[in-house]
């Protein structure tokens, strides 16, 4: 039996500190997985991987399904298999959504993969923005495009990671949109779901590759980038 686990190409904080560019294949990516979420090299877009499917959403707003052959500098997958099903009926805020899928998470101190489908009354994501290498992450997200969708149909994909982990992966909630239709997506900021399952995966192991990149090499991580990865990913 395969066993579970969370795979990460490389730390967020490479990320955070503006290393955007690792030339590593998605061939790579998916011998660890076929759900997860990311981004591209040269921060091209958001990444979002469902069923072994890869999906780009570019700061224009549009989606494409992307080949194995593309770049990634930063993506988390796993092989998504749900040990918990849940269904929230009607309509609730976004506060609401995130106290019910805590709710289902019965310790913060382990890995969930989570997988959420169904109806949205309302949707609000944003995608970042191609950028050269060097350009702090804090600074990007002050110019990311935003998008809201109304009365969608819709896929949330993404994983809650331990907040001691800030320097691995985005503390807490990170989620990924995509429209069922493939035409809309992006990093989710906020939702008003309307009638959904959600599927979790518990996760206690985690994998990282470490790049082997001369950014990354002579990158000096002594700074603590907590601060602005909370500022770059809410
Ligand atoms: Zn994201």
């Amino acid at each position: 039996m395969k066993e579970d686990y969370i795979y990460f190409c490389s730390p967020i904080n490479a990320l955070v500190e503006g290393i955007y560019e690792e030339k590593i294949p998605f061939t790579d990516i998916k011998k660890h997985g076929d759900f997860g979420l990311g981004t591209f090299d040269h921060l091209d877009g958001e990444m979002v991987m469902i069923d072994g499917n890869i999906y780009q959403m570019t700061a224009d707003g549009k989606v494409t399904q992307v080949d194995e052959n593309t770049l990634t500098p930063f993506s988390c997958v796993t092989f998504f298999k749900a040990l918990t099903e849940d269904t929230l009926d009607g309509v609730v805020n976004h506060q609401a959504f995130l106290a019910w899928l805590e709710s289902l998470l019965p310790s913060r101190n382990i890995f969930y993969a989570i997988r959420v489908e169904g109806h949205f009354e309302h949707v609000k994501v944003r995608s970042v923005p191609k950028t050269e290498n060097y350009k702090p992450l804090v600074e990007v997200a002050e110019t990311q495009p935003e998008f809201e969708f109304s009365n969608i149909k819709g896929t949330l994909a993404g994983f809650y990671t331990p907040s001691y982990l800030s320097s691995v992966s985005v503390p807490g909630l990170h989620l990924h949109f995509i429209s069922d239709d493939f035409e809309h997506g992006g990093h989710l900021i906020s939702c008003r779901p309307n009638g959904i399952k959600v599927g979790v995966q518990f996760i206690h192991s985690l994998k990282m590759d470490l790049p082997m990149s001369l950014d990354y090499l002579n990158c000096d991580f002594k700074r603590d980038t907590a601060k602005d990865l909370d500022k770059a990913e809410k």
